[in-house]
């Protein structure tokens, strides 16, 4: 079994991101400027923000953090996208989900200006993404993929099964290793809360990407000998062991799935930190053009 070292790549990724921003100051250019819009308190959010904006600043990019209080109204917010729409200085930008519930998150998806969208949650942008043209893909999947590029993993011709069909994980992962492109040319199978008998497709699975938000689901007798696994499941779990008081916990029960595995992922440290990294990536790209 080999453990795929998630946040080694990142920080390997980080510094080429950091190579690259080095050159655009070098000539002149600015750094590029990613802002993340925050509404409320919620603990998970809150971490993921901070993660963001001291990635930016690892890497030499500017950042701005945009709060709002939990009752913002659903025209305000609107009225901020806008204004970052227009924002000459700012690259790309975010909207840290979920949104309070008097709040569309289609609807401010929507009004993000699709070439600012470094979160690939636009319509444009996974649209894009299915016919293969260029586009800002959804960090989480785009993560993956990088790490299954960097770990030589081969996906042509396998059955890859992913369970979770969201539409930042389980959907646009499912079509990007449905691709005709290497990562991908995968036989793919997307599974559901409503999916029958999932443990006879899971076990039949070369590549699993387990995206569901429920701690340690996928036991052992649910994978084949040999698989690759992908554990995305990030959930908080109550723990007397981390002064936090609460621990991170994956889809899947490691310690005895790991050792039928050809490659796991960990969690934390798997696709957690590159899903960060993507991020940085798609405002890099937005910082020089090369997407639209
Ligand atoms: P989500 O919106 O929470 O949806 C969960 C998906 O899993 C749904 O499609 C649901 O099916 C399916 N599902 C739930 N229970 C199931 C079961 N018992 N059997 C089969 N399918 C089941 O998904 P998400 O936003 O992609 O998040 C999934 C997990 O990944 C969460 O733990 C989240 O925190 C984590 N995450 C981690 C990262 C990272 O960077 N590491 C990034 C994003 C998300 P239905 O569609 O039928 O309801």
């Amino acid at each position: 079994m080999q453990l795929i070292q998630g946040k080694l790549i990142a920080d390997q990724i980080k510094e080429e991101i950091a190579d690259e921003v080095k050159k655009l100051t070098e000539q002149g250019k600015k750094r590029p400027h990613l802002a993340a819009i925050l509404v409320g308190h919620d603990g998970g959010s809150e971490t993921y923000v901070a993660h963001k904006v001291k990635a930016c600043e690892q890497v030499g990019f500017e950042s701005t953090l945009i709060r709002f209080e939990e009752n913002i109204s659903e025209n305000e917010l609107l009225e901020k996208v806008r204004e970052l729409n227009a924002d000459k200085d700012v690259d790309g930008f975010i909207v840290q989900l979920p949104l309070p519930s008097h709040i569309s998150e289609n609807k401010v998806i929507e009004t993000i200006d699709p070439s600012k969208d470094v979160d690939g949650f636009h319509p444009i942008n996974l649209g894009r993404m299915v016919i293969g043209l260029p586009s800002y893909v959804s960090a989480t999947p785009a993560g993956i993929l990088e790490l299954i590029r960097r770990y030589n993993i081969e996906t042509a011709g396998k059955h890859c099964v992913v369970v979770g069909r969201s539409n930042i994980v389980g959907k646009p992962m499912s079509i990007l290793l449905g691709q005709k492109t290497n990562p991908g040319n995968c036989t793919v199978t997307m599974c559901h809360s409503r999916t029958k008998d999932l443990a006879s497709i899971t076990l039949q699975a070369d590549i699993l990407i387990a995206a569901l938000g429920s701690p340690e689901f996928v036991t052992q007798n649910m994978v084949k000998e040999g698989a690759v696994v992908i554990d995305v499941g990030t959930s908080r779990v109550a723990s007397t062991e981390t002064k936090s008081g609460f621990r991170l916990k994956g889809d899947v029960k490691f310690d005895e799935v790991s050792p039928k595995c050809s490659y796991i992922t960990p969690v934390p440290g798997g696709v957690g930190p590159m899903t960060i990294v993507s991020l940085l990536k798609n405002t890099l790209l937005a910082a020089k053009g090369e997407v639209y």
